[in-house]
């Protein structure tokens, strides 16, 4: 089944942001072609149309470009997180080129931009993209590519997403990985910790974790996900979280260890 698109106008293009390091976002696309099985960005939004399609219906915000050239005038230069809802560079931005023309107005008012995405689209904005004014973070689950291809099915791929921070490291610019959701026996072992934070090491990338959020709709669309890996793992998943505390320490006590080994900075994103 295709992508269905839906054309709108936007009011505005910068909103604020509470996030950390953050003091605008700007989503040029509502929905996300990506379709993580994890992703909560539906409970965010709010938006029944593109939560019961999600990965399947994406609102483009067609006038975006035109609204930020007014708003970059008026506003206070802060960092804008780009996108801090759903992936800037997800399919569609290949033609509509809306998340280039943005970054390109707000890189020419010198507000530093915050890119995050699980594509190698961006390597197409390497011209924009230089350092000082942007950082890029990539997220990267596991570098297991058929897994990544059940979780993210639309995604870039890992190997490619590792590119992504070579690219830009070597050109100087400022990277991190998001790992995360981390999901117990699914994403969570030491190998594929390893070799995420050895990645990591090589571009001289931050890691920021995070562990999995169990919003609304989240197992409707990743519990048949994982019995499918594994019969009876949603259900295993649900009780190691429930624990909460204890999980969540063993993790973090884990990827802090191997950081520290391999000498990479690391820190719970949103406090997790
Ligand atoms: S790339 Fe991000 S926003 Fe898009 S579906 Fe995946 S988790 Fe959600």
């Amino acid at each position: 089944m295709g992508v269905e698109y839906i054309f709108t106008s936007c009011r505005t293009a910068l909103s604020p942001s509470g996030l950390p390091g953050l003091n605008y976002s700007l989503n040029p696309y509502t929905g996300c072609e990506h379709g993580c099985a994890y992703c909560y960005s539906p409970s965010v939004l709010k938006d029944r149309i593109i939560a019961g399609s999600w990965g399947k219906t994406v609102r483009v915000k067609r006038d975006i470009a035109e609204v930020l050239n007014r708003e970059v005038n008026r506003k206070d230069i802060g960092v804008v997180g780009l996108s801090t809802v759903t992936d800037p560079y997800q399919p569609i931005e290949k033609t509509l080129e809306l998340t280039r023309k943005c970054i390109e107005i707000l890189s020419r008012h010198d507000f530093p931009v915050s890119i995050q995405t699980k594509s190698d689209l961006v390597l197409r904005d390497s011209d924009l993209i230089v350092p000082k004014k942007f950082d890029v973070g990539v997220t990267i689950t596991t570098v297991n590519p058929e897994l990544a291809c059940l979780l993210e099915p639309r995604a870039s791929p890992p190997d490619a997403r590792a590119q992504v921070l070579e690219s830009f490291s070597s050109r100087g610019v400022d990277t991190w990985i998001f790992l995360g959701p981390i999901i117990p026996e699914t994403n969570d072992d030491d190998e594929n910790l390893r070799k995420i934070v050895a990645i990591a090491a090589k571009t001289k990338s931050k890691i920021l974790y995070d562990k999995l959020n169990l919003k609304q709709w989240v197992m409707e669309r990743l519990g048949p996900v994982l019995e499918n890996l594994k019969p009876g793992l949603a259900e295993r998943v649900l009780t190691i979280l429930s624990r909460g505390y204890d999980y969540r320490n063993k993790i973090s006590s884990k990827i802090t260890s191997i950081c520290r080994e391999m000498g990479v900075r690391c820190e719970a994103a949103f406090g997790s």
